[in-house]
């Protein structure tokens, strides 16, 4: 699965949302009701890998999860978390 990491908080450009082709990043739909990041989430059951989404970040916030830098590890738990 692709995760989404730090870069994203707070920014959500959204450029991924349109070009994923299954529709499984999604937003925080209501900060305060939702204690968590406030960034976009991809869900890691519905990714198929197509890696579109990544080039189409501007702050390169997304990444395949085996190369998520190491002080962002903490972002495969809190997208996969957002989708329990
Ligand atoms: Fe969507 Fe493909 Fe990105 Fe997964 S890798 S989130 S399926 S665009």
């Amino acid at each position: 699965t692709y995760v989404i990491c730090e870069p994203c908080i707070d920014l959500k450009d959204s450029s991924c949302v349109d070009v994923c082709p299954v529709d499984c990043i999604h937003p925080l739909p209501d900060a305060d009701e939702f204690e968590g990041v406030n960034q976009l989430y991809i869900d890691p059951e519905e990714c198929i890998d197509c890696g579109v989404c990544e080039p189409e970040c501007p702050v390169e916030a997304i990444f395949m999860e085996e190369d998520v830098p190491e002080e962002w590890e903490d972002f495969i738990e809190i997208n996969a978390v957002y989708f329990e």
